[in-house]
């Protein structure tokens, strides 16, 4: 028998499961594919980020002694029955993808041999670990299952397996807004890393591409400087520690113009990638509290949360609705409102958009394929929920531009959280809100043609109007959701005409 190994994209890390175990010289293979990438038009940093980090990774495993390929093809097919016949491979190993299409990809594969598919090990909690902890449970609820994480990996408890601090979750202390005009409100500088020669040639390879008409793109790559393998990404994770993690929890909600990434970790496209394991992180970050006197628990306890919260809980949850043939329509097509505007053209180029807030957040993905969770859910979801845009194509849109997305953690997020399209599954109310929030927690209204408190008359900002005409057009559904009776109250004490005037500014916005 002969094993002959296929690294996925997304599997970029020496531990995963399909590599151990082998003989020396055992054949690997990487491949870039270009028919995948034409599936949405992906931003031209995310392709880079990619397809450097697999050539670095396939270098890497060549030092290793594995018999290397590396290749460059229209279709995945094509590339494997070349391989798999010059090398006589007889049985094909491939770690699970953590994403249902492409785990449907290649069981719709032809091949000259077995396939054998190896559960995934780069996440903390297995697919089958998380539908046994679901069995146990009358509902979902994300905080039961972060303190059995936390229980789990004995990650911030004391010896009597009480939480440290006294408390499980700390969050009510980060939500600070930013400091606006306070000159002491000063972000350091992240950490970004010159293209090495593997970028550059991959980051020509894309503008062709783009240039020629041969895939579709998004975004700009003149500013890459994302980390391409691991000892880069550990160099983030140490620069994460060192300058932003003290302060990483008060203004986790904030968002300031012109800084990009605030104390955020910007760990997500290398956890995603393998280049980082969640166990590692969170344990440094654990050592670090134990051993410097700077780091506050609010900030470490919000951060471990959110990596073995939230990142973990959105995976398990993906999969368990994913395999659920019970449901009625497949999680992806969910669309609970029955929202069907098309999303407008300006998501696709900042510089269309009249909005501040928008058009900050949408200006920075171009540049970066980077928003921190703020911006992604209060501000660009928010919008899309309230305003009544597709759920589907919200979904691609996301799916499309940012540096860290994939099928697993964009259903949950943009479907479920985001867009309430799964009827409330996954969150206990909509994220809805209207352009108060934006001014408490941003300084975008300052530089807005709209008037935040207005929501009605010629200054009207939109996010104020589509948030009661979302009230409004939900009514019935929204009473049965228990958190909303109260606010849904409002619409009956609004002055006469006022409603209907609102209704109008929502249907002319969509009329263009
Ligand atoms: C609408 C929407 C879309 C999102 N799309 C993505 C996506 O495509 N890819 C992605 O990895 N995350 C996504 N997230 C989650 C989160 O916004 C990003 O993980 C985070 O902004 C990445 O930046 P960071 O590493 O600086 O995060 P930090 O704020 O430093 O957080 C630390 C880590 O926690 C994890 N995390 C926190 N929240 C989530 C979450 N809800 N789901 C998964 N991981 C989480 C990430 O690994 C992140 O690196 C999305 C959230 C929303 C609301
Ligand atoms: S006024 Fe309205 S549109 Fe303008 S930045 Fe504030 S919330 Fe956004």
């Amino acid at each position: 028998m002969t094993i002959g190994v296929w690294v996925l994209g997304d599997q970029l890390c020496l531990d995963q499961a399909a590599l151990q175990a082998l003989d020396p010289n055992t054949p690997v293979i990487l491949i870039e594919s270009l028919d995948h990438v034409r599936v949405r038009s992906y931003h031209q940093q995310k392709l880079i980020l990619i397809w450097s980090a697999m050539r670095h990774f396939a270098a890497e495993l060549k030092t290793q002694g594995f018999d290397l390929t590396y290749s460059e093809c229209d279709r995945f097919e094509e590339a494997l029955q070349t391989w798999i016949k010059a090398k006589g491979i007889t049985e094909l190993r491939i770690m699970q993808p953590a994403d249902r299409p492409f785990g449907q990809l290649i069981a719709d594969l032809t091949l000259p041999c077995k396939i054998v598919i190896v559960p995934n090990n780069q996440f903390l909690w297995t697919e089958a670990e998380f539908k046994t902890w679901t069995t146990t449970r009358k509902r979902l609820l994300m905080e039961d299952f972060y303190r059995e994480s936390r229980k789990r990996f004995d990650l911030l408890m004391d010896e009597n397996g009480k939480p440290v601090g006294g408390a499980w979750n700390f969050d009510k202390e980060n939500r600070k807004p930013p400091k606006k005009n306070d000159p002491t409100f000063q972000p350091p500088a992240a950490q970004w890393f010159d293209p090495d020669e593997i970028v550059q040639t991959v980051t020509q390879k894309v503008q062709d591409l783009s240039q020629s008409g041969t895939i579709e793109t998004y975004g700009t790559a003149d500013s890459f400087g994302w980390a391409v393998n691991r000892s880069q990404a550990l160099q983030v994770l140490d620069t994460f520690i060192e300058t932003r993690l003290s302060t990483f929890g008060p203004y986790e909600d904030a968002m300031v113009t012109g800084q990009d990434t605030l104390w955020h970790s910007m760990l997500s496209p290398y956890l995603n990638l393998g280049l980082l394991s969640p166990i590692e992180v969170v344990r440094r970050v654990e050592s670090e509290f134990k051993s410097r006197n700077d780091l506050e628990i609010n900030s470490v306890e919000g951060f471990i949360r959110q990596v073995i919260g939230w990142r973990e809980y959105m995976r398990g949850v993906y999969a368990l609705t994913s395999d659920d043939e019970t449901r009625e329509i497949p999680y992806a097509e969910s669309n609970w409102f029955d929202h069907q505007q098309p999303l407008p053209d300006f998501f696709w180029d900042s510089k269309k958009a009249t909005m501040n807030c928008l058009k900050q957040c949408l200006d920075q993905t171009e540049r970066t394929a980077y928003n921190h969770h703020i911006q992604r859910l209060m501000i660009l979801n928010n919008f899309a929920l309230i305003a009544g845009y597709n759920p589907q194509e919200i979904e691609n849109w996301f799916h499309s531009v940012y540096i860290d997305a994939y099928d697993w953690v964009m259903q949950t997020n943009v479907i479920g959280m985001g867009q309430y399209a799964d009827g409330g599954l996954l969150a206990s109310k909509p994220y809805a809100s209207s352009a108060n929030y934006v001014n408490k927690m941003s300084d975008y209204c300052k530089g807005c043609q709209y008037d935040f408190k207005a929501r009605t008359g010629k200054k009207a900002c939109p996010f104020n109007y589509f948030y009661w005409d979302f009230l409004d057009r939900h009514r019935t559904k929204l009473t049965t959701q228990g958190r909303m009776s109260f606010i849904l109250k409002n619409l009956d004490k609004m002055a006469d005409g006022e409603l209907e005037e609102i209704r109008e500014l929502a249907r002319s916005w969509h009329e263009g």
